[in-house]
């Protein structure tokens, strides 16, 4: 399904843009943060409290859901827009970067990967055309293609079969889909070698994807390389389709991405830290540890810039007891704070870009980071 990209304004000192495009569930403006809701939530963080936040699209993973509940159940829950009770869109991830993160569970050949999940040890055996069904079964807005991925520091030749075989994966997937109102995007692979992106980027974008993904970053490559792989890969994208930038990053990641052409991100990074108390202030330039003692009696909220719901009601010290005693308040609350955190930034990352003073709003917040 052609999601009717429509770029809005770009960026003159980058390749920034601002732009939208229409799900069956809703507008989507860019650039926009997803955040990620593995198993069909996000975790501690209500439906209503993502519309709150302005979420516009959320994650959720084929391998997970697939095993986890189980695609007849989630089928017969009405699929993850039913059960989760959320109007708005939704992105699958495909199954692929379990095959990075599960390692020692796959089986890799032309035909798919064989899992040994990793709940009760059995079989799932993941085709292009499997993931294809399964991402139907979820309803998602968008699907994404099955793709193989490898370390970054894996040799050039596994990094050049991976990305010809994510091709011809991605092929099948397209002939594989059979629902008219779910869009599909292709990863791009390759490592962190430019000769075998500029080929993989090339090789898909012949091809009628509705988007199109850099992949297989922010595995284990340093920070630089990966900015320059994806400033290399970005201009063999199509202009008239999103780009999504997967797993990546850091609110100093999401800054950088934008600059180098990418549409779209999700990452656990939010909520995952929040759990641990790990949160992001002063607009994402800079990160607290909650549990830290300065907390103990701090009376004001956890960040005086912020205007969520929590920072709103409640003192940096209530919520630091909340969070060495485990209470379930506390992943809920510090979750919501830190999604507001990445959702407003890419708020004013869009606005600076429509007023054409994004070069400016990157140098300021480059340079209020904290160092390192
Ligand atoms: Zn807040």
């Amino acid at each position: 399904m052609d999601l009717n990209y429509r770029c809005e304004a770009t960026c003159p000192e980058t390749k920034a843009r601002a732009g939208r495009f229409v799900t069956p569930h809703g507008e989507v403006p860019t650039p926009i943060f997803m955040p990620v809701g593995t198993l069909g939530t996000v975790k501690g963080v209500g439906p209503f409290e993502l519309e709150a936040l302005g979420a516009r699209i959320i994650l959720g993973n084929t391998y997970h859901l697939a095993i986890r509940p189980g695609i007849e159940t989630v089928r017969a829950l009405g699929g993850m827009h039913g059960m989760a009770a959320w109007r708005r869109g939704i992105l699958t991830d495909s199954g692929g970067f379990q095959m990075l993160s599960l390692a020692d569970l796959r089986k890799v050949s032309e035909e798919g990967v064989r899992f040994r999940n990793h709940l009760d040890g059995g079989l799932l055996n993941l085709t292009p055309e499997h993931s294809i069904e399964i991402q139907t079964a979820i309803g998602s807005d968008i699907m994404m293609c099955l793709d193989h991925l490898e370390p970054a520091d894996a040799p050039r030749k596994v990094h050049e079969d991976a990305l010809a075989r994510t091709t011809r994966w991605a092929l099948r997937c397209l002939a594989a889909r059979t629902r008219d109102d779910q869009a599909l995007f292709a990863i791009v692979q390759g490592g962190i070698d430019l000769e075998l992106r500029q080929r993989s980027a090339e090789a898909l974008a012949d091809h009628p994807f509705d988007g199109f993904a850099v992949g297989g970053l922010s595995v284990g490559e340093s920070q630089t390389a990966m900015y320059e792989t994806l400033e290399f890969t970005t201009p063999f994208l199509p202009l008239d389709r999103p780009r999504y930038l997967m797993g990546v990053g850091t609110p100093e990641d999401l800054v950088e991405g934008v600059a180098r052409g990418v549409d779209m991100f999700d990452c656990v990074m939010p909520t995952r830290n929040a759990r641990k108390g790990g949160l992001f202030v002063d607009g994402g330039r800079r990160k607290v540890n909650l549990k830290n003692a300065r907390f103990k009696m701090e009376r004001g909220p956890l960040d005086p810039e912020c205007t969520c719901f929590t920072c709103s009601h409640f003192s940096a010290g209530y919520l630091r007891h909340l969070l060495m005693a485990n209470e379930f308040l506390a992943h809920r609350l510090l979750s919501i704070h830190n999604l507001h955190i990445y959702l407003d930034l890419m708020r004013g990352i869009r606005r600076a870009i429509i007023a054409g003073r994004f070069g400016e709003f990157r140098r300021d917040f480059i340079a209020g980071c904290q160092p390192r």
